[in-house]
């Protein structure tokens, strides 16, 4: 009997851990005792990139707190270990009636093709594209400013960076790096720049940290608006004692090469400038074969996470918009929603492609947290767990943290391997540099 095709697009929070998954769960080696009864199977992931990192860590990697290719995943070792097939490809279209996806050429960096335009046919597909940053159109804002949205988004900010920073200390002058963007993102690279120029001391540069200028800009009255007030003014105060400029209320209209541009025609100087304001799903979706796209390009899904009702199409995380009953908004584009989701495809999947009746997707708030560096955290608690809607910072809030990355990494590498490479970290972290410096 020929293998049903679950074709996955997208290897981020949400589509890497539904690949792994369903890939252990079919891959019919002798050991896996299921083989028989799911045997039916077969799970390939599509991914333009070739690596995998765990995306709310990816301000680190911008500043070289963290190490790039340490904390990276390559598909095509996840897919011998998890048991799926890895075809790199960048998805720009769909066929529904002929249910097959259509595959853009494959580039590499030169430009020159390495894999043609092609077209691969599925059973079920499961769209986890994820999103890009926002421009919203603002003029300047794709040709000058860095935004830190993918693995080589951020690597390409960091080598620019270390690049700027040698400049720096050799001509001695001010490096000035604007953020646009108060959210969580915006406040974690403006923390995490501070502790990368402090560390630059222990290396020789000295002096270096006093020539970094760093400015946040929001356009809202306080950063950090999806959290409470109390966290935006612990986190607002905290950041300008470690000398951020906090620039609330302030709305841009275009960007240069020289900085941001006001709405009063300011001109916030800047000879970095990072656009970390609003996200958005990849502009191909807002008009896939028919299907309903809402704001930002998101596909619009139902209770069992199936796009336009479509009974072979299913979409989640950042890619998708979800209402829950009797709410008016759709969840929110992170890590939480992404990874619940995937959770419930895990479990419930193959009863819905039997048609069997399937409970609703449920979200479950368990809070959101936001990393000040080394320096502190914040978090607030949501509605379910122990201390429903308490607040946590300090250390607790610092480790909470670092767990949902470890919990990801368990996830995908299992309960020990996971647990091992944690171990190796925390052994690197003692005997290797602690910021990039080659
Ligand atoms: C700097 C930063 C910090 C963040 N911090 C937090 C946080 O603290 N807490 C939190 O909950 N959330 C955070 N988020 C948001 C969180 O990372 C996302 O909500 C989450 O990664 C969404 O998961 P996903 O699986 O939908 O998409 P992603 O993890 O973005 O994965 C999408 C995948 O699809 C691939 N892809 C995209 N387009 C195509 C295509 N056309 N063809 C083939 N492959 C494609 C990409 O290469 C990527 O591998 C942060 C995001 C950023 C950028």
């Amino acid at each position: 009997m020929d293998k049903k095709q679950i074709v996955i697009v997208g290897g981020g929070v949400a589509g890497l851990e539904i690949a792994t998954a369903l890939g252990r769960r079919y891959r019919g080696s002798f050991w896996n005792k299921q083989v028989d009864k799911h045997g039916a199977y077969e799970v390939t992931l599509i991914d333009r990139d070739s690596a995998h990192v765990w995306k709310p860590m990816l301000h680190t990697m911008a500043a070289g707190t963290r190490d790039l290719a340490q904390q990276q995943m390559t598909y095509i070792a996840q897919a011998r270990d998890a048991g799926f097939h890895y075809q790199p490809a960048e998805m720009c279209g769909l066929d529904r009636a002929g249910k097959t996806i259509l595959l853009a050429p494959l580039l590499a960096r030169d430009g020159r093709e390495l894999v043609p335009a092609r077209s691969l046919p599925y059973d079920t597909l499961i769209l986890s594209l994820g999103s890009t940053a926002n421009d919203f159109g603002t003029p300047g804002a794709r040709d000058y400013c860095y935004m830190i949205d993918s693995r080589l988004a951020a690597d390409g900010f960091n080598q620019e960076l270390r690049i700027r920073m040698l400049q720096s200390l050799v001509r001695n002058e001010e490096l000035r790096i604007a953020i646009l963007g108060g959210g969580a993102t915006g406040v974690e690279l403006a923390a995490e720049l501070v502790q990368l120029a402090e560390a630059t001391v222990a290396y020789g540069a000295h002096g270096l940290a006093n020539k970094f200028k760093i400015t946040l800009i929001e356009s809202g009255s306080r950063i950090l608006t999806a959290f409470p007030e109390r966290i935006s003014l612990l986190a607002t105060q905290r950041l300008q004692a470690l000398g951020v400029e906090v620039r609330t209320g302030t709305r841009i209209k275009a960007v240069t090469e020289v900085g941001f541009v006001t709405q009063d025609d300011e001109l916030i100087p800047a000879s970095l400038r990072v656009w970390a304001a609003g996200v958005k799903a990849p502009d191909f979706l807002a008009q896939l074969d028919g299907l309903e796209a809402g704001r930002n390009n998101q596909l619009v899904v139902d209770g069992h996470l199936r796009a336009s009702g479509d009974p072979a199409i299913f979409a989640l995380g950042d890619c998708a918009s979800y209402t829950p009953d009797g709410e008016e908004r759709p969840l929110p584009p992170t890590a939480q929603v992404a990874h619940q989701q995937a959770q419930y495809l895990i479990n419930h999947l193959e009863s819905l492609l039997q048609g069997q009746d399937v409970p609703h997707y449920r979200y479950r708030d368990m809070g959101a947290l936001v990393s000040l560096g080394h320096f502190d955290a914040y978090g607030s608690l949501g509605k379910f767990g122990f201390f429903k809607g308490g607040f946590i910072k300090g250390r607790v809030a610092q480790l909470s943290h670092v767990l949902l990355y470890r919990a990801h990494q368990s996830r995908l590498y299992g309960f020990w391997r996971g647990g091992l490479i944690w171990l190796v970290d925390l052994i690197n972290k003692r005997v290797r540099p602690s910021i990039r410096l080659d």
